[in-house]
């Protein structure tokens, strides 16, 4: 059976800059997650609205921009945009925002990592 210095219950922000922390510092961590790592902030909260916020504030830009002299023909594609700011959007997005998890155990489900 494997032994951990630290169990981390959700990982949310709290959980897991907690269990990143304690990894840093030299702990054997392992976070355990019931749903999708990053919690409410990473999959439907704070990067997801931002990220709507962002194209909403591009669309506009590119709709006023005949005004600077520039022609743009903008198009929404909700499929795009819905990966991007989606659980999981970490994966399609340009710059990639998912909490690393080097040095600690991540695990779904209460499932032991292998
Ligand atoms: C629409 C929206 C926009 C937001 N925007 C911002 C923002 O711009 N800035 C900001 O600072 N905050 C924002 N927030 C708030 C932010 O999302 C929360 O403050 C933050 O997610 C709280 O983090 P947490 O780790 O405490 O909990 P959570 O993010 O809720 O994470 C808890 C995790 O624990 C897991 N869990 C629960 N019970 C168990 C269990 N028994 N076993 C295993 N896992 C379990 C859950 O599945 C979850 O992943 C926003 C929230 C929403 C809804």
């Amino acid at each position: 059976m494997k032994s951990y210095d630290l169990i981390v219950i959700g990982t949310g922000p709290g959980g897991y800059h907690a269990a990143i922390r304690a990894a840093q510092l030299g702990l054997k961590v392992l976070a355990v997650e019931a749903g999708e790592v990053g919690g409410v902030c990473l999959n439907v909260g704070c990067i997801p609205t931002k990220a709507l916020l962002h194209a909403a504030e591009t669309l506009h830009h590119l709709k006023v921009a005949e005004g600077f002299g520039l022609k743009a023909k903008p198009e929404l594609d909700l499929g795009r945009l819905g990966a991007v700011a989606g659980p999981g959007g970490e994966k399609a997005s340009p710059g990639g925002w998912a909490p690393s998890s080097r040095g600690t155990g991540w695990s779904s489900s209460g499932a032991s990592p292998g």
